[in-house]
């Protein structure tokens, strides 16, 4: 098959002037393809060994007989084999979300729902440190893909745990307005510099990879939220103040959304 991907540009001058530029993409786009393949069949490889580690090593904490003086060590194997179950299954949605068409989820969640269960998954994360809010007062549903859109409301709700580690009031909001639905997450917590906020749906950026590591992130977070988003048309603006706390939010256009009450 030697069918080639072009870009082109124009640029007009005045009247009856143009200059075009036309590019032939075809072994960057073919390069990326390669590199997604990569990474979506490592992580799935991963998963086997990956469960096969896991099993023992619990099998060996239950029965009483590891080594004396073995606990920590083996806390803290099955802590990291935690953490590295949690990468390899991020980096598989991440390669998934990326590959899959845009605008084919037909499910219709309700956001009061969705909001009730990730604040719920949000409290357990803190263990009773922050004080964690919902308000909602016009539901919609949105068109869209269930599983996905979990993982966008989620990953905002427990980074607002996890990057406010003093505690302090987590606000979760849904609102309507002419442009069409927004969900935000307010936390008082360590808060961006703006520097930052241009690059933090990047994969594996973080403002502090020692802190981020501490707290269980694994850095991907973000870059599923922006994946998940454009395949729902939506998008995210954050707003933050350093040592005061962040705002993130999502914006979904009208035309995703479903009034609640005129069902
Ligand atoms: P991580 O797994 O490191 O949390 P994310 O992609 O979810 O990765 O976030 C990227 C980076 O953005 C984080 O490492 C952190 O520095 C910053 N960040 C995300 N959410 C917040 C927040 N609510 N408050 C402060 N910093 C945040």
């Amino acid at each position: 098959d030697d069918s080639r991907i072009l870009t082109m540009e124009v640029t007009r001058f005045g009247q009856d002037e143009a200059l075009v530029i036309v590019r032939d993409v075809t072994r960057l786009h073919n390069l990326e393809q390669m590199r997604r393949d990569f990474v979506a069949n490592v992580s799935h490889e991963l998963r086997t060994p990956l469960t096969v580690i896991a099993g023992y090593l619990e099998t060996l904490q239950m029965s009483g007989q590891a080594p004396r003086n073995w606990e920590r060590p083996l806390t803290q194997m099955s802590e990291q084999t935690v953490r590295m179950t949690g990468l390899v299954n991020d980096l598989l949605l991440l390669a998934r979300l990326e590959t899959s068409e845009r605008d084919t989820g037909r499910d219709r969640v309700s956001v009061r729902q969705l909001m009730e269960q990730v604040a719920g998954e949000a409290r357990s994360l803190s263990g009773g440190r922050h004080e964690i809010t919902v308000e909602c007062i016009e539901d919609c549903t949105i068109t869209g893909t269930a599983g996905e859109l979990h993982s966008a409301f989620a990953n905002l709700a427990f980074n607002a745990v996890k990057y406010s580690p003093d505690g302090g009031p987590i606000e979760l909001r849904w609102r309507l307005d002419a442009a069409g639905g927004h969900f935000s997450v307010k936390d008082c917590g360590i808060g961006i510099d703006p520097v930052h906020i241009p690059r933090l749906t990047e994969r594996f950026y973080r403002v502090d990879a020692g802190r981020s590591r501490e707290s269980g992130g694994t850095g991907l977070g973000l870059a599923i939220v922006k994946h998940v988003l454009l395949r729902h048309g939506a998008n995210l603006t954050v707003s933050s103040v350093p040592g005061r706390g962040s705002t993130f939010t999502l914006n979904f256009p009208t035309h995703k959304l479903t009034l609640a009450s005129s069902a």
